[in-house]
């Protein structure tokens, strides 16, 4: 009867599909206008149920007439878990699904053996340079890097499942997943761990589709105690992937497992996704990682130096805190160069080699914002007269934009202090050093002023 089902299901659904997902179920009895078959596991029969149910449904009617009924027997998917054995009926139309095994004793069941994954000797693909001892806290990241540590402690136990972290580029995403990831594995040894970027996922599983190897693929996922898709964003458009994810997730989520995931954007900005994925990305905790401040870069630079056991004098760490402002992976490349420079070269580390080594690795620092372009805008977005900007007006309205001017002259031009001042009326180097430091105050006490400024540093770097 199977024999006869399939033959009508193959022209439908294609080789390819039919390999896949018809070729690996087994008929197990036929009673009266019952057919049970067998499928190798509870996410089988939801893909079968959620994509292939039209097929079906004619197959069954065709060869047994109007009443025929189809119901499955799941096979477990691990040892220690209960056979969720489904019926479903057609033509009665959605699944009904029964916990009970519809008489077929356990024994009927030719288990299903795949390798299981053993925590000792699975590679989860962690990175061990990554720990929470080199991730530095700072405001920026506190509350993910505190989430990710509770999840750390007790994955799968806190509300915190999934456990989602975003951000932008290089601001510490996949360095903390990666942490957590370590943290359990060295505090947990028992739980498989698994990192995957989406482009590992992605084509671990076109593999496994082209191969008919869905079963194992799924299988493989379904053995992680904590599963970390670090840039999830970049699943997005991908159908099928975000099914098989989707299907993976519920299945992880359910039994208690622990899913960490990083976007570089909040669930709710994701698009090119399936609406059903998008709300449980928000299940449990989203928690961003901001851009680096200026006393969290310093650190990373103090502790990148410190890790390998390089002098650099405290100016030049300031420099680079201050001056690196695109992203941490560029900061990585400046000091991996100044280090490069220090050992091999035996060079001493100063001031000028590092503005050397910034000059070449960041293009976008280098000056080619003018100071006219800078007053201009700013002078433009607070709404003040630009001449009274750049003279001596001492009015509050006037005196902020004025510093504010000064502090992006400092940061996005390469003119001294001095040049600077005499930009502004002809003022002193002191005054200009003083500008500095009240923006920065003011940045730090009021966060409206903090956003003004962060929005126009944008806009000045890509000269609009
Ligand atoms: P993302 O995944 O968000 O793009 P990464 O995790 O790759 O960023 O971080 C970029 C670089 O910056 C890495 O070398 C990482 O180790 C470093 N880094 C980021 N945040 C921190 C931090 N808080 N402390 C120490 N190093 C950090
Ligand atoms: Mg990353």
């Amino acid at each position: 009867v199977w024999n006869d089902c399939l033959d009508i299901i193959r022209p439908d659904v294609g080789d390819e599909n039919f390999g896949t997902w018809f070729k690996p179920i087994k008929p197990v009895r036929v009673d009266a206008d019952v057919l049970t078959i067998q499928v190798p596991s509870q996410f089988f029969y939801e893909w079968l149920e959620e994509h292939y149910v039209p097929v079906l449904k004619k197959a069954v009617h065709t060869v047994l007439g109007p009443t025929g009924r189809l119901e499955y027997s799941v096979i477990v998917d691990s040892g220690n878990q209960q056979n969720p054995a489904v019926a479903v009926n057609y033509p009665n139309g959605s699944a009904n699904r029964k916990s009970a095994l519809n008489g077929i004793g356990a024994d009927d069941y030719s288990p299903f053996t795949f390798k299981a994954l053993n925590p000792q000797t699975i590679n989860s693909r962690l990175n061990p340079n990554y720990s929470f001892d080199n991730f530095v806290e700072g405001d920026c990241n506190r509350l993910a890097r505190s989430a990710g540590l509770a999840v750390a402690k007790k994955p799968g136990v806190t509300s915190f499942n999934p456990l989602m972290l975003y951000g932008g580029v290089g601001v510490g995403k996949t360095h903390l997943v990666q942490s957590i990831g370590n943290e359990i594995k060295n505090n947990l040894p028992n739980k498989v761990v698994l990192y995957v970027d989406q482009n590992d996922f992605t084509s671990q599983f076109l593999n496994a589709l082209q191969n008919h190897k869905m079963q194992e693929f799924q299988n493989f996922y379904l053995q992680v105690d904590v599963l970390i898709l670090d840039d999830v964003q970049f699943l997005a458009g991908r159908e099928k992937t975000q099914e098989m994810f989707f299907h993976i997730f519920n299945q992880l989520h359910q039994t208690g497992k622990q899913i960490i995931m990083t976007s570089d954007c909040p669930p709710r900005d994701l698009k090119g996704f399936q609406e059903r994925l998008l709300s449980r990305f928000k299940w449990g905790l989203t928690a961003d990682l901001q851009e680096p401040d200026f006393e969290t870069k310093l650190a990373i630079v103090h502790r990148k130096m410190q890790a390998d056991g390089i002098d650099m004098p405290t100016e030049v760490a300031e420099y680079l805190a201050y001056s690196v402002d695109t992203n941490l992976r560029d900061m990585e490349g400046v000091l991996n160069s100044l280090i490069f420079h220090a050992t091999l070269l035996k060079k001493d580390i100063d001031l000028d080699l590092a503005k050397e080594v910034l000059k070449n690795i960041i293009k976008e620092i280098q000056s080619d914002v003018s100071v006219d372009f800078i007053q201009k805008t700013v002078a433009d977005h607070f709404k003040v007269d630009l001449e009274a900007m750049k003279g001596k007006v001492k009015k509050r309205e006037i005196v902020i934009p004025r510093q504010v001017a000064m502090y992006f002259c400092k940061r996005y031009t390469q003119l001294t202090l001095s040049l600077i001042g005499s930009n502004f009326g002809g003022r002193d180097h002191s005054t200009v050093i003083h500008a500095l430091e009240s923006v920065e105050d003011m940045m730090k006490t009021d966060p409206n002023f903090k956003n003004t400024v962060e929005e126009l540093g944008k806009r000045l770097k890509m000269r609009v």
